[in-house]
């Protein structure tokens, strides 16, 4: 049984990506951030496309679906809290919700926060996650509809999945988070590190993504709010998660 994923780059900095199960044959776009990049992708690869999985609401994770939905004939699964914002909705699904892709199980996480009705897929047997805008390596989604706490509370279900687990988001924005990282926990050595090797990525134009949540509790700042020095450079000692978050986020905004 095998999980093959196919990421690509979308309009400026989205990534397109497509998950194939090879023994059934079945293919699903995550999301669609445009039509045409996810149709080349399809045909480089063979591959039929049978649903599309929705992240949120936003034009740059949805301007595909209906012209892929009219060609294709797929399903369009997208999350329940917003289903009414999602072009082509066939699938309203929502936390704990779960469903087969071929021959895998793709449970359904509400991770919110980023927009109100945002949602994650999550397939425990490949070991990956789909996280649209609430996670970035090395950083997170804007808090645009929800809470800092709501988005602090995505993020932490978010780690909580097994440190292997490889995360794909919804866009390139790691060297820009990197060098942001580095002003929260400069003493960092693996962020430093990492930062490094971002840096060395970007500039032979490769994707950063994906990234692990092992990495991301290694290297993060947005996800290290446990972190001593972290929260001693806040001056938040003796704070809740939640707020090192809020102040974390905060600060990114202004940067
Ligand atoms: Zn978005
Ligand atoms: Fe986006």
């Amino acid at each position: 049984m095998a999980l093959e994923i196919h990421q690509f780059p979308c309009l400026s900095d989205n990534f397109g990506v497509l998950i194939h199960d090879t023994e059934r044959g079945v293919t699903a776009s995550i999301d669609a951030p445009e039509a045409e990049a996810v149709r080349r992708a399809l045909s480089e690869k063979g591959w039929r496309l049978s649903y599309i999985l929705t992240t949120h609401h936003h034009a740059d994770h949805t301007d595909g679906n209906l012209a892929l939905k009219a060609e294709t004939g797929c399903v369009i699964i997208g999350p329940k809290g917003e289903a009414a914002k999602i072009p082509g909705i066939d699938t309203p699904v929502g936390d704990g919700d779960a469903f087969r892709l071929g021959s895998f199980q793709v449970q359904v996480l509400d991770t919110p926060g980023h927009t109100l009705g945002h949602i994650s897929y999550y397939i425990p047997q490949a070991g990956v996650a789909f996280v649209g805008d609430t996670m970035f390596a090395l950083g997170c989604g804007r808090v645009i509809e929800g809470t800092m706490e709501m988005m602090w509370s995505s993020l932490a279900k978010l780690i909580a999945l097994p440190p292997a687990t490889k995360i794909y988001c919804g866009h390139e924005y790691t060297l820009a988070n990197a060098k942001f990282s580095l002003t929260i926990e400069p003493e960092n050595a693996a962020l430093v590190a990492r930062a490094a090797e971002v840096e060395q990525l970007r500039a032979q134009g490769k994707a950063t993504v994906p990234t692990t949540i092992g990495e991301e509790l290694a290297t993060s700042p947005f996800v290290r709010v446990a972190s001593a020095a972290i929260r001693k450079r806040l001056g938040l000692e003796g704070a809740t998660d939640a707020a090192v978050f809020a102040e974390v986020r905060a600060r990114k905004n202004k940067a």
